[in-house]
């Protein structure tokens, strides 16, 4: 802009593409996380902080609000040990209708998350888990796309790869579709994600959207963020050629039109295809790999066994730093609204997994990708 004609550069946010002001509250940022003692969890690292202040436009007092939150939910939901769960029991049942996961990467190398969220009735999921359950399911999504799907994707890029790429099918939306128990789990996803995993949707592509839902968001859009407006498209049943501008063909399962079938692996919904197969190494990132020693440490602890573990705990050594947070919260049941689902799973007995108190929990070691088809896997297993 002015006089020599260029246009001012718009700062993205982005680590590598921050202006003075922003690197300040960045720095700002961090000065107070170490003053007020919040957390000295490693992971929180400038990428990490940075979705943040994006999220709240560098706004100081409103990002250490979010942040805030996040932290203590962190904690009432348990979420640090969220991986290591199997907070659903049913998914596998689920994922026998409804099909979704991730599924290899973009040609960016996001990952590409697929999802087809009206191609069954939110009763037969509901019959069979609890809104609870999806919550701390929805839950281990979002933290093993940040703690592995992601740092794995820049393994294999070479580059910090911080974003997803989104591929909803609405293939059979309707307006049913959107009665008051669909719509309140599409809210639990959407706020979990909003509130405490800001900024990793890179785009989205909302496809087979029948023309009266297309009308409907031309109405709606204006009223929806630029920032967040321009990384969604709507598209009807022909969308191939705008989604292979972005992902490969051999990215994508055939019943997207793509030409994968996982056929060795269950199919495309139950393979896990992508980097986080090639590098589980890399599971908890770099700075992260302290975490991890941490959480072996703690399971080793806990079994009755751990005098016979001194090796691995002497390896482990001091230096590890205390990942407890300096604020007291209690540890909660996961804290959703049951009203709408009452009826349905009020007289089950068994508690969940992820709501049993951490004692009487078993030494379990992750099984990261919790949805694997029984039948599919060979007799030996
Ligand atoms: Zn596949």
């Amino acid at each position: 802009m002015g006089i020599f004609g260029n246009k001012k550069h718009k700062f993205s946010g982005f680590k590598g593409d921050l202006s003075e002001q922003q690197e300040d509250r960045l720095q700002e940022f961090k000065d107070i996380i170490r003053e007020e003692k919040l957390t000295q969890d490693p992971r929180y690292d400038d990428y990490y902080l940075l979705r943040f202040l994006r999220a709240r436009k560098f706004n100081m007092k409103k990002t250490l609000e979010m942040f805030k939150k996040f932290l203590d939910w962190r904690i009432e939901n348990r979420a640090d040990d969220a991986i290591w769960i199997d907070c659903c029991p049913s998914m596998d049942k689920i994922k026998e209708f409804y099909e979704f996961g991730y599924h290899g990467t973009d040609k960016q190398g996001r990952p590409l998350s697929i999802d087809k969220p009206c191609s069954f009735d939110i009763d037969d999921v509901l019959a069979i888990a609890t809104k609870e359950e999806l919550y701390a399911f929805y839950v281990k999504e979002y933290e093993t796309t940040v703690h592995i799907r992601l740092p794995a994707a820049s393994t294999a890029a070479g580059r910090k790869i911080e974003q997803t790429f989104n591929l909803f099918s609405i293939k059979g939306f309707t307006m049913k579709k959107l009665r008051e128990k669909s719509r309140n789990i599409i809210k639990l996803a959407i706020s979990i994600g909003q509130d405490n995993y800001p900024e990793i949707m890179g785009r989205m592509l909302i496809v087979d959207s029948p023309l009266f839902f297309r009308g409907a968001w031309a109405l709606i859009s204006p009223f929806i963020d630029e920032k967040t407006r321009k990384k969604i498209s709507i598209l009807g049943s022909k969308y191939h050629k705008q989604l292979f501008e972005y992902v490969d063909p051999e990215n994508v399962p055939v019943d997207m039109g793509g030409e994968c079938t996982c056929e060795n692996e269950g199919g495309c919904y139950f393979s896990h295809k992508g980097p986080w197969k090639e590098y589980p190494a890399d599971e908890f990132g770099e700075a992260g790999k302290e975490k991890l020693l941490e959480m072996k440490q703690k399971e080793e602890s806990k079994s009755p066994s751990s005098s016979q573990s001194s090796q691995s705990e002497s390896e482990v050594g001091a230096g590890i730093p205390s990942f407890e947070n300096n604020r007291e919260v209690s540890v909660n049941m996961v804290n959703v609204d049951l009203e709408a689902n009452k009826t349905n799973n009020e007289e089950r007995e068994s508690v969940p997994e992820h709501q049993q108190p951490i004692e009487k929990k078993k030494k379990r070691r992750a099984s990261i990708f919790c949805c694997k088809k029984k039948r599919y896997e060979s007799d030996e297993d």
